[in-house]
């Protein structure tokens, strides 16, 4: 492990390689699931149908290792993103059964999930890793997908806030003015992640995504009003235009309900159709107030 519990100095800024792109996002990571022709066949399925909404929208899938160069392949011609659900913050090295970003470039991934709850409970990942594979992800100009979010017991000590708030200036604690546009941040409250859990509110999300965008401003300045927050936890066709039209919510990350191609259809239609309010590239909602009465 690299890094401690102090704060790393910023790296300086430097022109970043990442698109300031604020259409709404809607992506799912398959977990491990699939085999390599069930993988292919969603992709065929869903990059025929892909112009229906990846125009207005951010759309990615993450596959598990093994299939994202075949599903890269396939989908990032139809405009979608294909990236990884982790990623070693080693650039290369003795660490057996690893992946390094520069290798996830290698086979056509442009983005990386880090610090998903499931990697935090079954692998040790903390939020120092996270911070280190954050730096090592926008170093290669892999977008940086940084997963938060409380357990139950946060809530019920009311300490789920500052938990939040924590883990996220752990996770860009190294990261630049300049590399912040390659970082999204997913909130996935534990509690509403996977089977048999019930998803956060609109409201719930949107107020915790509230307080994200405040750390992140207070810690980058303006820049930080344009980092995708993404939530995550349950989402399921009926839930995502609910969630997708909240003021604080940039788009969705989405598990079981777009493991089938009809599932992630449903919900890219419902973020696209949001996307369509979307006015040159920007989210309505953040277009100052002005330009807002003129719509
Ligand atoms: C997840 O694990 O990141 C997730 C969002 O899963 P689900 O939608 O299945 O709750």
């Amino acid at each position: 492990m690299v890094g401690g519990e102090t704060g790393r100095a910023q790296r300086p800024s430097a022109p970043s390689l990442f698109d300031v792109d604020s259409r709404p996002w809607i992506g799912t990571s398959w977990k491990m699931t699939k085999r390599l022709l069930e993988a292919v066949t969603y992709a065929e399925a869903l990059a025929a149908q892909a112009a229906d909404y990846s125009h207005l929208t951010n759309s990615f899938v993450l596959p598990p290792f093994p299939f994202i160069d075949a599903v890269a392949r396939v989908l990032r011609p139809v405009g979608l993103s294909v990236g990884a659900q982790n990623v070693h913050w080693m650039s290369s090295g003795p660490f057996t059964g690893e992946v390094s970003a520069p290798m996830l470039v290698d086979v056509g991934a442009s983005m990386v999930a880090i610090g998903h709850a499931e990697r935090r409970e079954h692998f040790g990942e903390t939020d120092h890793s996270v911070r280190d594979k954050v730096v090592a992800a926008l170093a290669s100009g892999l977008r940086a997908l940084v997963c938060v979010g409380e357990s139950a017991a946060e809530r019920v000590t009311r300490t789920e806030i500052e938990y939040v708030v924590r883990q996220v200036k752990i996770a860009l604690d190294g990261v630049s003015a300049g590399d912040l546009p390659g970082v999204l941040i997913a909130y996935e409250p534990i509690w509403a992640i996977g089977e048999g859990s019930t998803p956060a509110s609109p409201e719930q999300a949107n107020d915790m995504h509230g307080e994200i965008r405040r750390t992140i401003v207070q810690l980058f300045g303006d820049v930080g009003e344009t980092t995708p927050l993404l939530y995550g936890g349950s989402v399921t066709r009926e839930g995502a235009p609910g969630l997708i039209v909240q003021d604080e919510i940039d788009g969705l990350f989405v598990g079981r309900a777009a493991w089938t191609v009809d599932g992630f259809a449903a919900i890219a239609r419902a973020v696209a159709e949001y996307g369509e309010h979307c006015v040159e590239g920007r989210h309505a909602r953040r277009v100052p107030d002005q330009r807002q009465e003129q719509l």
